[in-house]
């Protein structure tokens, strides 16, 4: 068992099971959580017999930091690996409002989407729910920084792998632990329809961001395989769904690739698209990775979201951090794997 995979309820139980006071599962996450201590031995109010037990029965173990580059904006990529060799990319990012981090929640990727780095190595297996809240904890130990927000936009697919995203974050979110709001976090996902629906009945305040990218059936399933399954229009309609019943708008992600999917005749199908849908659009200015030809940023970018402006849809532009060390949107891949 690692002590990371379970909330304050659970682990009440738990310690009772394995022989250990209730009121000890607080004193723990006080320790782990607030003051960022990582060695049971460490815990000073914790006494000898239950520092043992504590260290046969629940694991406390961090990944390794394999690599880490510092891009010249000073957003940071780790290359994180875990006892079983499986490796991961995080990055950490300052903002005006605070640091934040890109988490992964799977070593490699299924869906195939052509312009993304992350389809270019081999699946390898999902991370499990404490897997993924250990990178925000060996970043925020490794940085000393106080990480305020964080996006499950690094590699993976976050609902191919529902149930560890769904632990995930209950954990970060225990107000007895890291007590990262929901509001803080943001789920991005390639748009596994049925997964939006059951996302949705749980009522997080969670942000959902859905990666679009395309207005047409057709052009879409040729980037993005997933399309095939569950088309523009039923990603939509489960789009109008979790905004029903969480009062969230989804953010739409709109990876802007020159000459293929920026032009003025795009923006206006798009904003006929969305026009009914309360969401905001998120543009991204494509980022570079090996199989792209096309390495520009697209002319047409103010242009494009002026279009959608006027169409009555709320726009941003994402700002791109970290490309000098492939830490950008789509450009994670598992460094040393190339
Ligand atoms: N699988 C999830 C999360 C990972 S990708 C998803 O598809 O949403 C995070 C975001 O980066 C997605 O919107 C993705 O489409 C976008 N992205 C992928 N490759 C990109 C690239 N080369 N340039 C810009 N954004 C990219």
């Amino acid at each position: 068992m690692h002590i990371l995979s379970y909330t304050h309820n659970e682990l009440k139980d738990l310690f009772e099971k394995n022989g250990l006071k209730r009121y000890r599962a607080l004193q723990v996450l006080d320790w782990i959580y607030n003051k960022k201590v990582f060695d049971y031995s460490l815990m000073t109010n914790i006494s000898k017999e239950d520092i043992e037990l504590l260290k046969t029965s629940f694991s406390l173990e961090l990944p390794q930091i394999e690599k880490k580059l510092v891009s010249a904006d000073g957003t940071v990529k780790y290359l994180f690996r875990y006892s079983d060799n499986a490796t991961v990319e995080s990055v950490l990012m300052d903002y005006d409002y605070g640091t934040s981090i890109c988490v992964s929640s799977q070593s490699g990727c299924k869906m195939g989407c052509v312009f993304c780095a992350s389809s270019e190595v081999p699946f390898s297996r999902n991370l499990l729910g404490y897997e993924i809240t250990a990178q925000i904890l060996k970043a925020g130990l490794d940085s000393n920084k106080t990480i305020s927000r964080a996006v499950v936009m690094g590699i993976g697919e976050p609902f191919d792998n529902y149930d560890n995203l769904v632990n995930f974050l209950n954990v970060i979110n225990m107000k007895e632990g890291f007590n990262m709001g929901g509001r803080r976090i943001t789920v991005s996902t390639c748009g596994i329809v049925p997964k939006i629906y059951e996302f949705a009945d749980l009522c997080l305040q969670v942000n959902l961001s859905v990666s679009l990218h395309e207005v047409t059936d057709e052009k879409r399933s040729a980037i993005m395989p997933i399309n095939k399954k569950y088309d523009i229009a039923s990603l939509i309609k489960a789009c109008e769904y979790y905004f029903e019943k969480t009062n969230r708008r989804v953010s739409f992600e709109y990876a802007l690739i020159p000459n293929q999917n920026d032009s003025f005749d795009h923006a206006r199908r798009l904003s006929s698209l969305l026009k009914n849908v309360m969401c905001y659009v998120n543009v991204i200015p494509v980022n570079p990775i090996d199989n792209m030809k096309t390495h520009q940023n697209s002319k047409n970018l103010s242009g494009f979201c002026a279009i959608l402006k006027e169409n009555g849809i709320p726009v941003t532009i994402r700002r791109e951090l970290g490309r000098d060390i492939e830490a950008a949107c789509g450009q994670l891949r598992r460094q040393h794997d190339i």
